[in-house]
């Protein structure tokens, strides 16, 4: 599909699994999906939106894993501070055996 805006959430019913085009790309195998915008005033410049969006991605070995998109969430590294962190979540069928911090910026796993 071929869509020049930057993220589209459709809900056909309010328990419907949303549909979810992320610069024109449908993104499929969801597990999470995050937006709050808000704003104090009627001057909707100001507000910044928390986008927070997982899916699941298998690796080489089929093994599945978690892949975010996410925009203005913040996860704070231990390490150096900084606030590009991924997280990624390993699955054992629907439970998660395992949840990695990584660090973009220096590396850092926890
Ligand atoms: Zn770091």
């Amino acid at each position: 599909m071929i869509d020049a805006k930057f993220l589209t959430i459709k809900l056909d019913e309010i328990n419907s699994v949303p549909k979810v085009f992320y610069k024109g790309e449908e993104i499929t195998n969801l597990v999470h999906v995050g937006i709050d915008w808000a704003t104090g005033t009627d001057e909707t410049v100001y507000g910044k939106p928390l986008i927070d969006i997982e899916y699941l991605e298998k690796d080489s070995f089929g093994v599945p894993h978690t892949v975010s998109i996410k925009h203005n969430r913040t996860i704070v590294c231990k390490e150096c501070e900084g606030i590009n962190v991924d997280i990624n979540r390993l699955y054992a069928g629907a439970n998660i055996y395992r949840e990695i911090k990584e660090c973009k910026d220096c590396g850092c796993k926890s």
